[in-house]
């Protein structure tokens, strides 16, 4: 009989849904037919006003007030949003009790930092233990929150996030250092780059540079778009290709816009593997899952900002790896580029051969397979 799997998620970002997306995947490719995965956003779609909201405030909270969402994720504040959240999972838990019962699920994954404790409280209310595992979304730092001693195993993907799981009590065997859950598209080879590039609409030749702001598009990736145009115009070829996430607005914009290179621009794509692969380095925020995309396909990283929190350690992460570079001034963005694409051409193919090597596109399936053994025991 199929045995289910409930996914615990919420669009705070673009990496919750994403990595959801590819746990079910990898599911759906090593287990088929043997699990019926099923993926909620628990916060929209479960929790009432204003609870609900939070999703449609992140974009705002994250990019807009980044001192508010320092408070709430700041190492000196963490027992501020453990306060608040023990709130809000006490008033929640009722909803998330009527998810469970909805789902009748065999095991429970969560890939969201606010889903621990009011799953737990969920459980321990209707006296019952449904096995309950976290795969946190984060690279090198990631909020307590995520970490509950009672989970049966927890997936992380760096030796930070490792050490924070085993500080907050889970035992070391339920601890797997495996990678992040990237789609399983990038575990797979893509085509050749010229033939990436014609079914892309991307110039055959000249070097490209991939330009995004997560699945969100925020950051001041217009800013930087035009000042690669400028710089990558004048004498050195470069060409660029921007995603723009969600950001409808930037994305009609930028199409608008009198561009001196070849540009190709997106909304939200669903073949980011294929454009990483017809480019040759990114510029992008500190996001975890790009991140960990972009050292799949062995692109050399700009990060040109970073959300406060979870995405901080992400920046020294790229740096101390020797896989890229942190700056902040679109200018000197542009400038870099046009570098690695020009004199330090070297740099930039030891940079992409050091990413390369520290990619994990294996990751998804040694998580989805770690998962069924625990479930296996759970119901031996
Ligand atoms: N992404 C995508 N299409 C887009 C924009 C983003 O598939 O048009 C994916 C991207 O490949 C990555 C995720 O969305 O897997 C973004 O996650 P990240 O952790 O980098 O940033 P977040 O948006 O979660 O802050």
């Amino acid at each position: 009989m199929q045995q289910r799997i409930l996914i615990l998620m919420s669009d705070t970002g673009g990496g919750h849904r994403a990595s959801a997306q590819a746990l079910k995947a990898g599911f759906d490719e090593r287990f088929p037919g043997r699990f019926a995965v099923e993926i909620i956003d628990v916060i929209t779609d479960y929790l009432p006003w204003p609870l609900n909201q939070m999703p449609k405030a992140y974009p705002f909270l994250s990019n807009d007030v980044p001192w508010l969402w320092k408070l709430l994720y700041g190492n000196q504040t963490h027992g501020l949003s453990r306060t608040l959240t023990g709130v809000g999972s006490r008033f929640s838990v009722g909803y998330i009790r009527r998810a469970f019962v909805q789902h009748t699920p065999d095991l429970v994954i969560s890939v969201h930092p606010l889903m621990q404790l009011v799953s737990m409280l969920a459980m321990a209310q209707m006296q019952q233990h449904v096995p309950f595992v976290t795969v946190v979304t984060d690279l090198t730092t990631a909020h307590p929150l995520w970490f509950h001693p009672q989970v049966d195993a927890v997936y992380v993907a760096s030796d930070n996030t490792y050490t924070m799981a085993q500080q907050a009590g889970v035992p070391m065997d339920r601890i797997h250092l495996l990678g992040l859950p990237i789609r399983p598209a990038f575990a797979q080879p893509v085509r050749p780059r010229p033939e990436l590039r014609a079914a892309l609409g991307m110039a055959p030749e000249i070097p490209a540079v991939l330009l995004i702001g997560g699945g969100e598009g925020i950051g001041p990736v217009e800013e930087i778009a035009r000042h690669c145009n400028a710089t990558l115009s004048d004498g050195v070829a470069g060409q660029i290709a921007v995603v723009c996430g969600r950001n409808k607005a930037m994305q009609e914009r930028l199409a608008a816009f009198d561009w001196a290179i070849p540009a190709a621009i997106n909304g939200f794509v669903d073949n980011m593997q294929e454009w990483m692969g017809a480019c040759d380095c990114i510029v992008t925020k500190a996001g975890p899952g790009t991140i960990a995309e972009a050292l799949i396909c062995g692109l050399p990283i700009i990060l040109s900002g970073f959300i406060p929190g979870q995405e901080e350690g992400n920046v020294p992460f790229v740096m101390e790896n020797g896989v890229g570079a942190y700056i902040e001034e679109p200018a000197e963005i542009a400038a870099t580029v046009a570098r690695w694409f020009g004199p330090q051409r070297s740099d930039l193919v030891a940079m992409s051969k050091r990413a390369r090597s520290l990619g994990h596109p294996q990751a998804t399936f040694d998580i989805v397979h770690s998962i069924a053994d625990v479930l296996e025991k759970a119901t031996a």
